[in-house]
């Protein structure tokens, strides 16, 4: 039987949600949801997807705009084994009254959403175990999930001791216009900032600490780590195997002419990924170093798709349908057109 997946939010993380569910053999989508006409919700409606109105949306709106809907949110839950929230930040909290009418209805929120919302925060390859038939799990933010995936492979090979990572947002996602900043760059004045307690709340008392800065740009984010491991004698070379041994991590070579961000989405376009969407991290091997004890690396993160394919394993996790991490995350990527051959 498959597992039926409503999602409320169709929006930026919730259209890609939605087309990756549809491409799943042990899941169904019955619904996704918009709170206003506009040309998503005409597109849903034309790729098949029931439509349903959400939030403070109203139905006649829809109809006057010559969308078809099929009711309410409320109307297709008592159907749904699991709500995918990808609605805005804070909205995923209100929502929750609403799914606890439904008793056997499970929930995934997204990472704007506090730690606390959920039974358990989660990345597909550091904690997959952790959502083990759980009703209601947070699949962590784009930049925290790229970090659990870089470090888990440093971390399971080295044992990190210390990590500093320096992160550079981007400003906007390309369709929020009304977004900024412009032409600034913005210091987060709250240091720590608050993606290291993110990492933890996967990763558990790993020590880490952050910082961030928006800058104008809507491409991709782009981390500076550096990592201090208790292995001795760790080469470049063993980093560049552990990343490539790791699922959902590309590395990146000098000769492909990859200097920043705007390669990387060039490049996921060239190879006609869905939406130009790039669900790996991006890793220049060629900025990977050892001073000292301590590694260094770069990493670009698409934050449009990178958690993509951590809901698909969670809702694969949470209904127990595959036991082993990499057998889900393997039909997960294949399903998704992820090419990395993991030796
Ligand atoms: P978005 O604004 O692109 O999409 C949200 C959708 O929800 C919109 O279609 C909006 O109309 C709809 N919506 C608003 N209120 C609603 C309500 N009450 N009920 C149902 N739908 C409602 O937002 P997004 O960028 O997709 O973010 C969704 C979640 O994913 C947030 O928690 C965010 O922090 C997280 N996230 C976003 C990104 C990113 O870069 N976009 C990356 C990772 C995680």
């Amino acid at each position: 039987m498959k597992v039926k997946v409503v999602v409320n939010g169709y929006g930026t993380i919730g259209k890609r949600v939605a087309d990756a569910i549809t491409k799943q053999d042990d899941m169904e989508l019955i619904g996704v949801t918009k709170t206003r006409p506009s040309y998503q919700a005409k597109m849903a409606v034309d790729k098949g997807y029931p439509l349903y109105v959400s939030g403070k949306g109203v139905k006649d709106d829809f109809i006057k705009a010559g969308i078809k809907v099929d009711g309410r949110l409320e109307d297709i839950l008592e159907s749904a084994d699991i709500v995918v929230d990808t609605t805005p930040e804070k909205i995923g909290k209100e929502n929750k009254d609403i799914y606890l009418k439904y008793s056997d209805l499970k929930a995934i929120w997204q990472g704007g959403e506090k730690a606390s919302i959920a039974d358990a925060s989660f990345n597909a390859l550091v904690n997959y175990e952790a959502a083990f038939g759980k009703k209601f799990v947070r699949v962590v933010s784009c930049n925290t999930t790229a970090l659990c995936r870089t470090l888990y492979a440093i971390h399971k090979n080295f044992d990190i001791s210390h990590i500093t990572a320096v992160i550079v947002r981007r400003a906007s996602d390309p369709a929020e216009t009304e977004k900024g900043p412009i032409n600034s760059l913005e210091p987060s004045l709250k240091v720590p900032s608050h993606h290291g307690p993110d990492v933890q709340s996967v990763m558990g008392n790993i020590d880490i600490e952050t910082m961030a800065i928006k800058a104008p740009t809507t491409l991709m984010h782009l981390h500076s780590v550096i990592v201090t491991c208790k292995k001795k004698g760790v080469t470049v070379s063993d980093i560049i195997s552990a990343f490539e041994s790791t699922e959902r991590i590309r590395l990146f070579n000098g000769w492909e002419h990859i200097f920043g961000t705007a390669q990387i989405m060039e490049f996921a376009k060239d190879n006609a990924f869905y939406r130009g969407d790039m669900m790996e991290n991006g890793v220049w091997s060629d900025g990977i170093n050892i001073i000292g004890s301590k590694i260094y690396y770069y990493q670009a993160v698409h934050q449009e798709s990178i958690v993509i394919p951590e809901n698909i394993d969670a809702i694969r996790s949470m209904f127990e349908l595959e036991k082993d991490k990499y057998k889900s995350m393997r039909i997960t990527d294949e399903s998704l057109g992820i090419l990395k051959n993991i030796k």
